[in-house]
């Protein structure tokens, strides 16, 4: 498969104060294969938020390469990078940070109305799919304080994706729910990457991380190692991959 995403020789420092700096990423390498769904454990503070905001030009790298469909994003100007950011990757964080003056579904319509891609009629359409698709067809004209957590991550994902995005960065979103909400986000996750959309999650939940197809494991902002599981299906004894990979992890020292 070709990749859709590549970076190299990855640099992140954090300029402290005038003698003080801080370095997150040390040359990370990392390619992502079109339609694979990854992730990324590691220590608290060992970089890997650092390393999604940089790898998808959400922050700028200090030094490397990324190329986003073979299309080099670490030299692009802001307003070409936030453009390409729109439309074709989507964003869910620990919180779902929505916005609190829109209900539901405006919330959903947003992003796809700033694309501009689209008239506002087509994009309910495909927001009201989104949420049919997420089970939250009901919640359409609450506030979003009318909504349960793990209900607000669905919305934050129908979010993600109404610009149909090539590639999911995900930064612990399953961080803030119970352990039920975060089984049924990654649900709808493995579901949505079997739809073909890559995805790329952080979390330090071993649980999480053991329904996606590569786990790499990071530690002082170097990528140490990868566990491969391949795509997990229903067949499949989760148990059995989440035994994998925590022995696996214990050998990388997590
Ligand atoms: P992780 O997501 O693995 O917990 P982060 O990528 O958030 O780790 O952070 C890695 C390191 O970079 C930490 O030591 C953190 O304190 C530091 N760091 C993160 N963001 C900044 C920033 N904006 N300025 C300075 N240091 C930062
Ligand atoms: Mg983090």
């Amino acid at each position: 498969m070709k990749n859709i995403l590549e970076a190299k020789r990855l640099n992140k420092v954090y300029e402290i104060s005038k003698e003080n700096s801080l370095q997150v990423l040390r040359d990370v390498e990392i390619s992502i294969p079109q339609g694979e769904f990854v992730s990324v454990m590691g220590a608290s503070g060992s970089g890997k938020s650092t390393l999604l905001y940089n790898i998808s030009g959400m922050d700028r790298a200090t030094s490397g390469s990324i190329l986003l469909c073979d299309e080099e994003i670490s030299t692009m100007g802001e307003d070409d990078l936030s453009a390409l950011r729109l439309e074709k990757m989507g964003f869910v964080f620990q919180q779902s940070n929505l916005l609190a003056n829109l209900n539901i579904l405006d919330n959903i319509v947003y992003p796809g109305f700033a694309a501009k891609k689209v008239n506002r009629k087509d994009i309910v359409i495909a927001a009201k799919k989104l949420m049919s698709r997420m089970g939250i067809s009901a919640l359409a004209d609450n506030d979003i304080t009318q909504a349960s957590g793990g209900q607000l991550q669905r919305v934050a994902i129908c979010r993600a994706l109404i610009n149909d995005p090539i590639i999911l960065f995900g930064d612990e979103p399953t961080g803030a729910l119970n352990s039920k909400a975060a089984n049924d986000v990654m649900d709808i996750l493995t579901d949505i990457n079997g739809n073909g959309t890559t995805i790329m999650l952080v979390t330090h939940d071993a649980k999480v991380a053991a329904r996606t197809e590569r786990v790499f494991f990071m530690a002082d902002g170097i990528i140490k190692g990868e566990c491969r599981l391949g795509k997990s299906n229903k067949e499949q004894n989760p148990k059995a991959r989440e035994k994998h990979l925590s022995q696996w992890l214990e050998e990388m020292g997590l």
